[in-house]
């Protein structure tokens, strides 16, 4: 290995040893660790080849994947040497990991799910390829200013990225705008010619994704756009050299950012564009692919499952339906067969404001031929539906792909339906949810597509990557099975009732508070106990995730302690990190309410050491990498029916946290498993929530019973946490008040009173650590392999090969 990262620095970075900064060693490190994978990669891709497997497509907007070197690492079980080798050059492996950007290709749980996925099915010796985008600049970078959230650009490729490979060879032409030509056929046919507008080339760029152990690695490919004109000529010899490269810069800026929302309608023009160029270019390839290996694509079905990531690359559904009929000369009814035996629709949310639709005459002009498409679909999938008695109009018109009551819109959501055999949802009570509400019509008419595969989380990232002290006490408990079987795990529970093995783990969470101290004293000029509870809330900021009812909690217990500071009060501190869409002011008034609290809580000499506020900025995949083993309580508090799985949920019980959660999306599955004593369950149910919203939105009664809620509403009014703009948080108070969707006032209560039942199973250690270790214990089923062995065999119909 020391051999090898010192040829790459001479050779390939350029540098010798004398010279070499940090980053030029983190390259020369990753190049000669890329090597081993290579070889790897090349084996499995031939592999596939020769026994014509059946290949597995994961098409998604987002990959949020974090940092590559130490997973790479560890995948290969090159971390120690490759430590050793560094250290004899007197070169520290932590702080190359720590000079790796994030690849932050996503913005939230979905990305994350894709990258966990892809690890998974890599593990799992699945041949699959992943297909997005090259973001230029992934997710903004946040940085808090007294107390606001202000956006950056990110630049994740400013220094290259040693991982990918350009393959400029791989280079396709998508089409945009344009029309339609129709020419008679000699049989009678009529034949449909797109002639875009404009064109745009979709260059590949292949990261390989090493599964556990290196046995198999797969392919992400992302695409990234080109002008086929690089510069105009004629334009530049004149002297405007601005108006020169004009035109190739609107064409590329399809590959340019990350769209920032998380969920909001996607009203720009650009996304739309991004979507069809990246299930353009990748179609092209799947079907290269296909073409070349087995020639007739009567077969497709037989050798490629597609997977939609939610609604962003349906459009894949009118454009194989395009490829097939107009390029290919297949019937329509032959190549609707095959579409729908190829795709497969994941569906990740019912939030009425992210179900993507798309207005008719966008469509028409951008993708004209699609829209045609879209409109024979429709008119075919309605004659179907009314051919089976159903003629009532409020029903037909819930069952068509075409939106007809807020202008024209095209609902991408109902296309993926009609044009999937499987459409999942993500949690237990989610796909339950989208059976009887969202897909309700549908799913009368096509009965048994609807199916259930909870999310999962790859154990190498979150558990042996994140927390290698946990790792080992499992290795000693459980033997060496835990490394390779994630329901080996249950084997932890019967150390419960091991004081030994409880203070091991104690010790364990201990050193990782420490180094969470750490930080938060670095970054946030802020020293906390790290004997105080940890409690955490990490992820997104949404009015539905409720942090704001996690601060409100935090108003209450900072009055109630100064009221009584020598009460018996449980140190905690209370950690959050997320971010706000750039155009979503409630989130981001959530987020400056969080840092004027922690500014009046953590100076106030009445509270000190028994509550502290931390707000991390820029929460990424390596800040939760830190955060969740250092976590004891983990929040998963949503308003119950909104939060359709969430993942950050399992990383943390995972890693021996205790949550503190309502019924809702994952948080129902993990609490069966746990056992209610080792879950801290609270608030309205689904079927609550919906009724109390048929009363109105007004809590004036809830408020009334709740004294402590009416004086915490009253400190946000009358300027307590915000002096210089003593209106700032008048709107929030008002909405609890008097139009709380959300339902943080009705909960507020049930919250509190959780909350003091934490504080007092945290007083009994030994209680704490059993419940800790039955957590960690019970988290098999969570793993990402499982999610992705019932995806391959319920859904994609391909075998999972035993491990060898
Ligand atoms: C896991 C994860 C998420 C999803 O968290 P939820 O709590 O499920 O919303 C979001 N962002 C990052 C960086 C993550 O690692």
């Amino acid at each position: 290995m020391r051999a090898a990262i010192l040829a790459k620095l001479t050779y390939a970075v350029g540098k010798n040893p004398e010279v070499a900064s940090q980053r030029d060693w983190f390259i020369a490190t990753t190049l000669a660790v890329r090597d081993r994978i290579v070889e790897r990669w090349m084996t499995s891709t031939r592999a596939t080849y020769e026994a014509g497997r059946k290949r597995v497509y994961y098409l998604s907007l987002e990959f949020l994947i974090g940092r590559l070197l130490g997973d790479a690492l560890m995948e290969t079980g090159l971390t120690e040497p490759v430590r050793a080798a560094l250290a004899g050059l007197g070169v520290d492996l932590e702080k190359l990991r720590q000079i790796e950007p994030d690849a932050a290709l996503g913005n939230g749980g979905l990305g994350r799910l894709a990258a966990c996925f892809m690890e998974s099915m890599a593990t799992l010796q699945i041949a699959a390829y992943g297909y997005g985008i090259r973001y230029d600049h992934g997710l903004f970078r946040q940085v808090i200013k007294d107390g606001w959230q202000h956006e950056y650009p990110e630049n994740w490729l400013a220094f290259g990225n040693p991982w990918e490979f350009e393959r400029p060879e791989v280079d396709y032409s998508v089409g945009f705008g344009g029309q339609v030509e129709t020419i008679e056929a000699e049989d009678d046919e009529v034949k449909h010619i797109w002639k875009p507008e404009e064109t745009v080339d979709a260059v590949a760029f292949d990261t390989p994704v090493t599964g556990w152990r290196a046995r198999h690695v797969n392919t992400l490919r992302l695409w990234s756009a080109r002008a086929p004109d690089a510069i105009r000529l004629d334009a530049f010899n004149q002297g405007d050299h601005v108006g020169a490269l004009a035109a190739r810069v609107r064409l590329e800026a399809i590959s340019k950012v990350l769209y920032p929302s998380d969920a909001t309608p996607a009203g720009l023009e650009l996304r739309l564009r991004q979507e069809y160029f990246f299930v353009s270019a990748s179609l092209q390839d799947i079907i290269r692919r296909h073409k070349q290996q087995h020639g007739d694509l009567r077969a497709l079905p037989e050798k490629v499952a597609i997977q939609l990531n939610d609604t962003h690359p349906a459009i894949a559904i009118a454009e194989l339906m395009r490829v097939l009929v107009d390029l290919e000369g297949f019937g329509w009814d032959e190549a609707w067969e095959i579409t729908t035996a190829v795709f497969s629709y994941t569906n990740h949310t019912l939030l009425p404001e992210a179900l993507e639709s798309w207005p008719v005459p966008l469509m028409e002009r951008l993708l004209p031929r699609h829209m045609q498409i879209i409109y024979l679909i429709n008119a075919l999938h309605l004659d179907l539906v009314r051919s089976r008695g159903e003629h009532d109009g409020r029903i037909l018109s819930d069952l068509s792909l075409i939106d007809e009551s807020h202008g024209r819109r095209v609902r991408m959501g109902n296309l993926a339906f009609v044009g999937s055999h499987k459409i999942n949802g993500v949690s237990a009570l989610h796909s339950d949810l989208v059976k009887r509400t969202l897909f309700h019509e549908l799913d009368r008419f096509y009965p048994n597509r609807i199916v259930n595969k909870t999310n999962g989380i790859t154990f190498r990232r979150w558990l042996y990557e994140a927390n290698p002290g946990l790792t080992a006490l499992l290795v000693d408990t459980c033997g060496d099975k835990v490394m390779d079987d994630p329901f080996a795990l249950a084997d932890f529970e019967t150390a419960k009732d091991d004081a030994g093995v409880r203070d091991r783990f104690a010790a364990i969470r201990r050193a990782k508070k420490v180094e969470l101290a750490k930080i938060i004293r670095e970054r946030l000029e802020c020293k906390v106990d790290p004997d105080a509870l940890f409690d955490v809330q990490i992820k997104r900021i949404h009015e539905y995730k409720r942090q704001l009812l996690n601060i409100l909690e935090i108003i209450a217990l900072y009055d109630a302690i100064r009221a009584n500071p020598t009460g018996n009060w449980v140190p905690r501190v209370k950690i959050f990190a997320g971010k706000a869409a750039a155009s979503y002011q409630q989130a981001k008034l959530i987020i400056k309410l969080a840092n004027d609290v922690a500014r009046l809580v953590n100076r106030d000499p009445a509270v000190r050491g028994l509550l502290k506020v931390a707000f991390l900025p820029n929460y990424n995949v390596s800040l939760a990498e830190a955060i969740i083993p250092a976590a004891d309580l983990s929040e998963q508090i949503s308003t119950a029916g909104m939060e359709a799985s969430g993942t950050g949920n399992m990383k943390l019980a995972l890693n021996g946290a205790l949550t503190i959660g309502t019924l809702d999306g994952a948080n129902v599955e993990i609490k069966d498993h746990v056992g209610d004593d080792n879950i801290f369950i609270f608030g309205l149910t689904t079927e609550e929530v919906d009724a109390r919203r048929r009363k109105g939105l007004d809590m004036a009664d809830e408020i009334g019973r709740s004294p402590m809620l009416e004086e915490v509403l009253d400190a946000l009014e009358s300027g307590v946490f915000s002096p210089g703009d003593p209106a700032r948080y008048a709107g929030l108070a008002d909405a609890v008040r008097h139009h709380d969707y959300f339902m943080v006032a009705a909960d507020f209560d049930a919250y509190y009173a959780k909350q003091r039942a934490v504080d007092a199973r945290w007083r009994d250690r030994a209680a704490w650590w059993r419940s800790s270790i039955v957590n960690t214990a019970r988290m098999g089923f969570f793993s990402s392999d499982r999610a992705i062995a019932e995806y391959a065999s319920d859904i994609w119909d391909v075998p999972v090969p035993p491990v060898k």
